[in-house]
């Protein structure tokens, strides 16, 4: 067996079609490749994987089912090719050198700092996006955020994408869901999850977690819910005022019709 649970030697083929080719596959099954669930969990598309790769590579990676494997990757900054596995690249501090530069003393005075960062795509879920519109209505949050500079690298940068940012408050919301597979927010995920945390509140940001559909609460600042409801909201706007202060929390206060 591979240490992902898969048999060697047995032409395996997965649900998203890699693996063995469909008429050799002695063994199909119903989920996908190890490498697309780590993709779908760490929220990043192959294609983006393969803009990374060194070019001889991108045939072999566009068909690769396994974390383990080892690839040369290119540095978006310019800095020599580095060799890691596709776990490493996808959870792992990524580029050595930019790790180096992230920890230089020049770097760190900006830790904490949040910022816009232009083009960033991310899947953002129907939930997620209804949590956002409601504690929306309740306190003022902010447009033109979505990232926060940190002291260490992370997915290979010195920043973090939280799902909500509120820079007056230093507080970041998560909203985690198994989602489709039941797997996300586990296992690697949830390692990942607590490494982001970490991140944040060395910089001086608190991290709430919303965890919905059946998550357990994981870190310092959980909430559980069965999704995103009135009841969601006013918890959260509680615990905002546990973290920060009442008065820190009203004075965002959306006022009535505006
Ligand atoms: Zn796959
Ligand atoms: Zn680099």
């Amino acid at each position: 067996m591979n240490d992902d649970g898969t048999p060697t030697d047995t032409a395996v083929r997965f649900r998203c079609g890699h693996g063995a080719a469909a008429g050799e596959a002695r063994l199909t099954l119903q989920r996908d490749c190890p490498l697309c669930m780590l993709l779908d969990e760490t929220k990043r598309s192959r294609e983006q994987l393969l803009h990374r790769v060194a070019p001889a590579s991108r045939a072999a990676l566009a068909q690769e089912t396994r974390i383990g494997t080892d690839y040369e990757w290119i540095c978006s900054r310019g800095h020599s090719r580095y060799s890691a596995s596709v776990r490493e690249t996808l959870t792992g501090p990524g580029c050595p050198k930019c790790q180096k530069n992230a920890q230089a003393p020049a770097a760190r005075f900006e830790g904490g700092v949040p910022f816009m960062k232009p083009g960033l795509k991310l899947r953002t879920s129907q939930a997620e996006q209804k949590l956002r519109m409601l504690l929306g209505e309740r306190i003022r949050l902010p447009h033109r955020v979505n990232a926060i500079r940190i002291n260490r690298i992370f997915y290979g940068k010195p920043e973090v994408w939280p799902d909500i940012i509120i820079p007056a408050l230093k507080v970041a919301i998560e909203y985690d869901s198994p989602g489709r597979d039941k797997t996300s927010h586990r296992g690697l995920k949830e390692v990942s999850d607590r490494e982001k945390d970490a991140a944040l509140e060395e910089v001086g940001w608190a991290v709430i977690r919303v965890r919905a559909d059946g998550l357990e609460p994981v870190g310092r600042y959980s909430i559980v819910t069965p999704g995103v409801t009135g009841a969601l909201v006013d918890e959260l706007i509680t615990l905002l005022g546990q973290i920060r202060g009442e008065a820190a929390v009203a004075a965002l206060a959306q006022r009535p019709g505006g």
